[in-house]
């Protein structure tokens, strides 16, 4: 064999075929323009991997970073993420490995990984690397992580921001993978658009026609559009609410628990009515489970909350949700002033109150109760506990979005029916049905607005 074949067959990437060439120039380019992979294409020329490693180093890393910059719920210790501190501790187990390494080929290779290609072969060697991962996947994953902090951190405002996070729950994206296996499930055209202008914040087509203000206060501005979605008159929210609740019911009556909507509760000395839907018998200590819905505009009261709650808004997924879960728990009232879920638990009761947004996003509280109702459907009905989360998460995520567009839309078209002319003088009854969604869930959704 041509001396020169043969050290191709031997080492291919050392050569300078065409398609080698290629490789070996998107390798230099991956590892250059990212961070993440030049740590760990460095830790693998460094042997900081055992080859029987099978504990899936990445794996961990991804679901941290995600913690953390997706969901904003981890906490830091000591000023850094746990995800930021696997990073920096593996880079101080690949500089003890440099400092102590005489090879000057192998320490070419450990400080300078986009030149050596060869790192992919010992890199596939690792267990949990050729377990769990393909390379696309590995590499793919990483660059969307770097893609998402360079878009948030150029998103133009706060607003924004707070928009795309609370859209980055999964019950939020439900809507956008499912297939539409059940009439309920199936939205119109116009519902479709809506739904994906609100998820990439763009105005809303069918509110191009519209004047600048909602006719429901003055002053109050159409926008993108997100108004109409959570404008107070018309009875949009009140619609949406109650279908969540209904959804709720219905998913109870499928676990085998008999249920009521709209009860009164004997609470001493008030007319409130906490329950939305109460569940016979689930709660702590045998006592119903008063469940009560609420459904919240993350964007509402902008101008008037202060930069901490912003902050907040802006940085965890669900925040505004969680915010109004909190705020119906504490809630006071009775004789002697005290919180609702004392005030719940003395008539032996336990109160759960379960936060969305209007963009679908959730709170523990929902996954909590859904996995309560799944177990329960499984004791009383032999029901597949995960395929009965499944069903029902799917089902009040097209409930939110299904009913959100509609009502959406509803309101976009009296707005514009009544800005022609229509119905002018005739003041349009608001049908807000007042103390099922009580008065801190509207000042909650509508305040700042008008
Ligand atoms: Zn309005």
């Amino acid at each position: 064999m041509a001396p020169g074949l043969t050290a191709v067959c031997m080492h291919p990437d050392q050569s300078d075929l065409r398609h080698v060439v290629a490789v070996r120039e998107s390798w230099t380019e991956l590892v250059e323009g990212c961070d993440h992979l030049r740590l760990l294409a460095s830790a693998v020329a460094a042997g900081i991997f055992p080859e029987d490693d099978d504990e899936d180093w990445e794996a961990t890393y991804a679901k941290e970073w995600k913690m953390a910059f997706i969901r904003g719920s981890a906490k830091k210790t000591g000023g850094e993420y746990e995800c930021e501190k696997m990073e920096r501790e593996l880079q101080e187990a690949v500089d003890a490995r440099i400092l102590e390494e005489d090879d000057a080929d192998k320490l070419h290779m450990m400080e300078h990984p986009e030149a050596h290609l060869e790192i992919v072969r010992f890199w596939f060697k690792i267990a949990w690397m050729r377990k769990n991962w393909t390379f696309q996947r590995f590499f793919s994953r990483a660059l969307d992580r770097d893609r998402f902090i360079v878009h948030f951190g150029g998103l133009p405002s706060d607003e924004e921001k707070v928009r795309l996070r609370s859209h980055l729950d999964s019950l939020a994206t439900i809507p956008h993978l499912i297939v539409p296996s059940n009439p309920g499930y199936v939205l119109t055209d116009a519902e479709y658009v809506w739904l994906v202008n609100a998820r990439l914040g763009r105005r809303q087509p069918s509110t191009l026609e519209l004047g600048p203000y909602c006719m429901c206060a003055a002053g109050t501005a159409i926008g993108n559009g997100h108004h109409c979605r959570v404008c107070r008159v018309g009875g949009g929210k009140t619609r949406v609410h109650n279908n969540v609740r209904d959804v709720f019911q219905k998913c109870g009556s499928n676990a085998g628990v008999v249920s009521k909507t709209e009860t009164p509760l004997i609470l001493p000395g008030t007319d409130e009515r906490p329950g939305d839907v109460v569940f016979d018998g689930i709660g702590r200590g045998g006592g119903d489970l008063v469940t009560d819905v609420t459904v919240v505009d993350p964007l509402a009261s902008f101008d008037a909350i202060g930069q901490g709650e912003v902050r907040t808004r802006t940085l965890t997924v669900g925040a505004a949700a969680a915010g109004a879960e909190r705020r119906k728990r504490v809630k006071r009232g009775g004789p002697r002033g005290d919180k609702m879920e004392d005030r719940v638990r003395r008539v032996g009761k336990e109160f759960f109150p379960v936060g969305f947004e209007t963009s679908g996003a959730s709170t523990s509280q929902c996954s909590k109760l859904l996995k309560k109702l799944s177990e329960i459907a499984h004791e009383r009905r032999g029901h597949h506990k995960a395929y009965f989360i499944l069903r029902w998460r799917a089902t009040l995520a097209m409930t939110l979005a299904k009913k959100g567009c509609e009502v959406a839309l509803q309101r976009a078209y009296k707005v514009r029916h009544e800005q022609r002319g229509g119905n002018r003088g005739v003041a349009e009854a608001d049908e807000d049905s007042g103390s099922l969604l009580n008065v801190d869930a509207d000042a909650f959704i509508h305040g700042g607005y008008d």
